[in-house]
């Protein structure tokens, strides 16, 4: 890795194996009406914050801000499932983001932004990317009871390939 080049960073919650290849097995049916590209099972997540390039000597600003976030744990279940027409993601999530995630999201945004980072103004809409480039669907299948467990968050360093973003976990942060 070159130490002076910027990195595309974000910060995230990372499910357990277990449930990534759940929400992955319904992505793979719900992929047979929408086609599209499925997100793989060790890239699921859900986005926090999202820092976008960040100077290589800034990293430690983000994890400083990350270890000032007090800790929150919570189960969220993953009871919806959506297709945005506007980015033509299909996605799954919470029907309501648990208090804990959103002040979670909340406490994260407010610590970066005072070691000068500056954030996304949109609402933080707690939503988990299973497939891109989907074809509009008026029915997805239903979504199996997925409860998650959230007890830490991650900073992770975002690089492209040929099939798209793969993923690093930096640092791991208890929530
Ligand atoms: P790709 O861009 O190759 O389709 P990706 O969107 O997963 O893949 P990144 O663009 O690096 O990869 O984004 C990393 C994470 O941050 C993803 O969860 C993405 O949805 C989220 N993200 C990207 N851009 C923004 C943004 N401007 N605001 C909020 N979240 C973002
Ligand atoms: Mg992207």
């Amino acid at each position: 890795m070159n130490g002076k080049a910027p990195l595309r960073l974000f910060f995230a919650v990372w499910p357990e194996p277990k449930l990534a290849h759940r929400l992955a097995s319904w992505a793979n049916s719900a992929h047979r009406t929408t086609g599209g590209r499925l997100t793989r099972a060790e890239s699921i997540h859900l986005t926090l914050a999202f820092l976008g390039e960040v100077p290589a000597p800034r990293v430690e600003n983000a994890i400083s801000a990350a270890l000032r976030v007090p800790a929150r744990t919570c189960i969220m279940q993953i009871d919806e499932a959506c297709f945005w027409p506007h980015n033509r993601i299909v996605w799954a999530g919470p029907r309501e983001t648990p208090a804990p995630l959103a002040e979670l999201a909340a406490d994260l945004k407010q610590q970066l932004e005072v070691e000068g980072f500056d954030l996304d103004a949109r609402s933080f809409q707690a939503h988990i990317t299973l497939i891109r480039k989907a074809r509009a669907t008026r029915q997805l299948p239903p979504l199996p009871a997925l409860d998650w467990r959230v007890h830490e968050f991650v900073l992770v360093r975002s690089m492209k390939d040929r099939e798209g973003a793969r993923y690093e976990v930096l640092r791991r942060f208890a929530a």
